[in-house]
């Protein structure tokens, strides 16, 4: 049995407010879809993730490139947009999870829960019981008390097997408002799962801000610091945070010496608590002699990736008087932003000098330090 899991991002949200669809406005630390594709991806029993996109946002960059999604086009409606993610499925592919991309907070715990109720069941779907008093009201006023009982609030993921789904879809009047509506409208069976207080959808503004507060208070956020000196020798140019730069002498080390990049890598390493460069790329080993320093980079950030990380942000400060570093400052930036996969404006690259006190005074060499936020949510 192979499950794909579908992520329906083609709405345009406008009760969420903002200038841009809710799903693509930034939580936390990324747009509100990524965390949804993110979980779905990272899932084991997962085998293809695909993600249902409106046509106008397909040219655009605002939604997170997953290498391994399979891109829909989506339709007028949620339900022909969700036929549209099913009609991408891969051949070997028998059952499906549905979920809306406005709910990041989906857990591993429960796409199990889904998952495991599929095994026995034709579809199955979580909800939380109601539990307020619910009222009619009119003109500002209590009208009535409606009785709760056997209701439900109802969530995503929604489960099915492929098949009769697909089925039930041909089908369809159009008329239904889920997935679940359109399944027993064909006379499937959807068991009900225990759904999660907190896999909330984003509907309003305010939602952001509740969402990130249960973000926060089960996310890992690390910071670690590096720091770096290496000393000049003879040559003509130096290599700063990933950008080389004239000078009268070079910076001397087993790999290209760029100082900047190797404390923000350093910093990566703390922050992972693994060590640093030195463990993971021996000085002792040849292979190494002269290596450009954005192999060391993109280890400690793939390191971390695989960890379940995201960099937050890096902080690096240059202490040296010359070569004079301000020119280069935006393209340090822009380089270490790409081998890190990070926008540039969370990306800082300092310069101070150290009043012409001590070795980077005297200009024998240049030292770094480097700081970095990783983020696991
Ligand atoms: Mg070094």
């Amino acid at each position: 049995m192979t499950t794909a899991a579908i992520i329906v991002a083609a709405g345009r949200g406008i009760r969420a407010g903002g200038d841009i669809p809710k799903q693509w406005q930034t939580l936390v630390d990324r747009p509100v879809a990524a965390f949804a594709m993110d979980r779905f991806a990272s899932h084991p029993a997962i085998t293809q993730l695909i993600v249902v996109l409106n046509p106008d946002d397909i040219p655009t960059d605002l939604w997170p490139r997953t290498p391994t999604a399979t891109i829909v086009e989506g339709g007028e409606t949620r339900g022909a947009s969700v036929l549209a993610g099913l009609n991408a499925t891969t051949d070997d592919i028998t059952k499906v999870l549905i979920h809306d991309a406005a709910r990041p907070l989906v857990t591993e715990a429960l796409i199990d829960r889904v998952l495991a109720a599929l095994e026995t069941n034709e579809g199955a779907a979580p909800a939380v019981a109601v539990t307020d008093t619910l009222w009619h009201g009119a003109d500002g006023k209590v009208q009535g008390v409606q009785d709760r009982g056997g209701l439900y609030r109802a969530q995503t993921p929604q489960g099915f097997h492929l098949a009769p789904l697909l089925a039930a879809f041909a089908a369809s009047t159009g008329q239904e408002t889920d997935d679940v509506a359109v399944a027993r409208a064909a006379g499937l069976d959807v068991t009900i799962v225990a759904g999660d207080e907190d896999n909330i959808k984003i509907t309003t503004p305010a939602d952001f801000d509740r969402a990130a507060k249960l973000m926060r208070q089960s996310m890992d956020i690390r910071v670690g610091n590096g720091y770096d000196v290496h000393r000049f020798g003879e040559g003509d140019h130096v290599w700063l945070c990933g950008v080389e730069i004239p000078h009268t002498r070079s910076l001397q080390g087993h790999s290209d010496a760029d100082v900047g990049m190797h404390a923000v890598t350093d910093a990566i390493y703390g922050a992972l608590g693994k060590g640093d460069i030195g463990v993971h790329f021996p000085p002792s080993d040849p292979q190494w002699k002269g290596a450009a320093s954005h192999i060391f980079l993109e280890h400690a950030v793939a390191l971390a990736a695989s960890q379940g990380f995201t960099i937050g942000n890096v902080d690096c400060t240059l202490v040296c008087e010359f070569p004079k570093v301000g020119p280069h400052q935006d393209a340090m930036k822009a380089v270490m932003g790409a081998y890190m996969g990070l926008e540039s404006d969370r990306i800082s690259v300092k310069a101070t000098t150290s009043e012409k006190l001590g070795f980077t005074g005297r200009e024998e060499g240049i030292a770094s330090i480097a700081t970095v936020t990783l983020i696991k949510t």
